[in-house]
């Protein structure tokens, strides 16, 4: 069996692939060229898995490149992760986005239609779909309502990928992902942020973290648990669309003092809030419904959020040199 990876270099892309070599899949993969040119730092992630897999250089942009790759691969599944994945409220950066998330995924899935139409194909939309959301838990039926671009583009290729499935008959499924954090997150997301700043404070190289809302709640989840539920959604008979998440919520702060506290530190001595880091506000908190994905795809969750969370700083006070 062959699998194509769009996104591959990311964490859920890594972590795919190491799921993938071991069920005995060929492994390729979609990189920017500049990654290639960049691998120490780019490619840090697969650094244990990189003699066997087969890297591409392509931007999913670029049609012509995409279209060669496809037709000389012809995968049995593609999981398309590639995406800008960092949830920005800047205006500046909203055509950027629609441009890799939306016209990429559309350009992935025609690709699949003219060469390679019995490839299965998974799309990683995003629990940002449900956005504003008026209930909670939010499940496969809750209405999506995007409030940001990031969440607008995942919202469109959901539907691109519904479209491809019922107008075409490709074998083609959306995960619904929650929030996922490893040691392999980057630091933009608040996971890491928190963690990378406790171990900076243990070494005394930094006296204040700078944060947004503590209260800000996260149905958080541990990232090599979400790929297997993306693997099992093409090992159905049917191509289908499901929520993956914990159905728990926990606070930045929960965080702050699950991370201080496993160094010997009390949060409330370094955490600082800064107003510059302030995201509009939930009112109806995102926490998902799994029980489909529970119930048809046998998945289930193997690390709680707080050994996640000792993990990642076990990992970060090892690796603390190299800036992972
Ligand atoms: P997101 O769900 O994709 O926005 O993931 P993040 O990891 O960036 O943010 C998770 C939550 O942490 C959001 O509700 C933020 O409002 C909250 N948060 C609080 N302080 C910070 C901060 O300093 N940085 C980030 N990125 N998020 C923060």
């Amino acid at each position: 069996m062959k699998a194509l990876i769009t996104g591959i270099s990311g964490q859920d892309g890594s972590y795919l692939a190491e799921l993938l070599l071991k069920e005995g899949y060929e492994v390729h993969g979609i990189v920017m060229r500049s990654e290639l040119e960049d691998q120490e730092h780019s490619l840090r992630r697969l650094s244990g898995i990189l003699d066997k897999i087969h890297l591409h250089p392509a931007s999913i942009e670029a049609f012509p490149s995409m279209f060669e790759i496809v037709q000389k691969v012809k995968p049995d599944e593609c999981y398309h992760l590639a995406a800008s994945s960092f949830v920005s409220y800047s205006f500046d950066d909203e055509f950027a986005i629609f441009n890799s998330n939306v016209t990429g995924t559309h350009y992935v899935l025609s690709i699949l239609k003219q060469t390679a139409p019995e490839c299965k194909f998974y799309f990683a939309a995003s629990s940002e779909l449900f956005g504003r959301a008026d209930s909670y838990p939010q499940n496969e039926n809750t209405p999506f309502h995007p409030r940001s671009a990031y969440g607008i583009t995942k919202a469109t290729g959901f539907y691109l990928t519904c479209n491809y499935r019922d107008n075409y008959g490709l074998f083609a499924c959306n995960g619904i992902l929650y929030n996922h954090e490893s040691v392999r997150r980057g630091y933009e997301f608040v996971t890491k942020k928190i963690i990378r700043g406790a171990v900076q404070v243990k070494k005394g190289e930094l006296q204040e973290l700078l944060l947004g809302n503590l209260d800000a709640q996260r149905d958080w989840g541990y990232a090599p648990d979400y790929v297997r539920a993306m693997w099992l959604m093409l090992q159905q008979d049917k191509p289908d669309d499901y929520v993956v998440a914990t159905g728990k919520l926990h606070s930045v702060r929960e965080l702050c003092d699950i991370a201080f506290s496993s160094m010997g530190l009390n949060y409330l001595d370094y955490v600082k809030v800064d107003p510059k880091f302030f995201r509009p506000a939930e009112t109806v908190p995102l926490v998902g419904d799994s029980s489909k994905a529970q119930n048809a795809l046998k998945w289930r969750i193997e690390k709680t959020f707080q050994e996640m969370i000792e993990e990642m700083v076990e990992f970060e006070l090892a690796n603390y040199e190299t800036k992972i």
